[in-house]
């Protein structure tokens, strides 16, 4: 089972979320974290798990040959990321630009085009019991998120439990990082921003065709926009966490709420349950 935790912006407590159902759930289950916020992987800040595995990941970008290239411009014209130019006789490569999608070597006619490998980021491992996380890093100025979230996907064993800290946002690393998940849980919290970040989410995860609930965090800064979006629309809202103290004081210490206040492990179980139970009536 594959639950997915994203929210349309930063900082509405998404990691909170992931580690604290995670961690809710070790006792009984095989539990896989990725953490694919991969500009500011921060779920081991709460986990403390050794990371004893590191593995570069690379994109293939392409190295041009000018001995057999006839400066016909057809790879230039093939990129659809504007990562080629071919001016008079000489083949610009912006490196930063390319996917590595291939399609510039491949549909070269001279075959004057070979790959070399750009490193854009890691992928780091540890395990404890019966938690594993496996978390992605790019690299300080790196753009190419995906690559990185799909070597972080590559962990993923279907038989065990995989929660995914989503980036924020809903652009491509996200799409990258939420596909494939049998549910996505959306943090946000009360206010007219939470609302707005909220909409762009559930536009998201709907056009993916996968179902999803809220969580509403910091419950007591705002109004009543999000309950009142939320039941118009059909969504559930599965948790509701209150603007606390206590809980803002543990993060920033980094200490799991289910460890520092252990009576929300309760609250993460049934959250679980209801997941698990809106999953088999799909
Ligand atoms: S397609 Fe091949 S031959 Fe044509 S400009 Fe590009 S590298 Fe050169
Ligand atoms: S590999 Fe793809 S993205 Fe990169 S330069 Fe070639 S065509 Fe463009």
């Amino acid at each position: 089972m594959i639950i997915s935790v994203a929210s349309g912006k930063g900082g509405t407590g998404k990691t909170l979320v992931a580690t604290s159902l995670a961690l809710s759930l070790i006792d009984n289950n095989k539990i896989q974290l990725l953490d694919c916020d991969v500009e500011e992987p921060n779920a081991n800040i709460l986990l403390h798990l050794a990371l004893s595995q590191r593995k570069r990941v690379y994109v293939p970008i392409p190295k041009v040959d000018e001995t057999n290239c006839t400066y016909c411009g057809k790879c230039a014209e093939i990129c659809a990321y504007n990562a080629l130019a071919v001016i008079k006789e000489k083949v610009l490569v912006f490196p930063e630009l390319c996917h590595g999608c291939g399609a510039c070597s491949y549909l070269c006619p001279e075959s004057a085009i070979t790959e070399e490998g750009r490193e854009v980021g890691v992928v780091e491992r540890g395990d404890s019991g019966n938690l594993e996380l496996i978390q992605g890093k790019i690299n300080v100025g790196e753009a190419m998120a995906p690559p990185v979230i799909r070597e972080v996907k590559k962990y993923i064993e279907p038989a065990n439990i995989v929660i995914i800290d989503v980036p924020p946002g809903t652009s491509c690393p996200v799409v990258e990082a939420v596909e494939g998940s049998d549910f996505c849980l959306l943090v946000t919290e009360p206010t007219p921003f939470g609302l707005n970040d909220l909409l762009l989410a559930v536009e998201v995860v709907r056009k993916l065709g996968i179902s999803c609930g809220v969580v509403v965090n910091r419950v007591g800064i705002g109004g009543k926009e999000v309950e009142q979006y939320c039941l118009r629309e059909g969504i559930p809202i599965l948790s509701r966490i209150p603007l606390d103290r206590n809980i803002a004081r543990l993060y920033s210490e980094g200490i799991p709420l289910v460890k520092g206040i252990p009576r929300w492990r309760e609250a993460f179980l049934r959250l679980f349950q209801d997941i698990k139970s809106m999953i088999i009536d799909e």
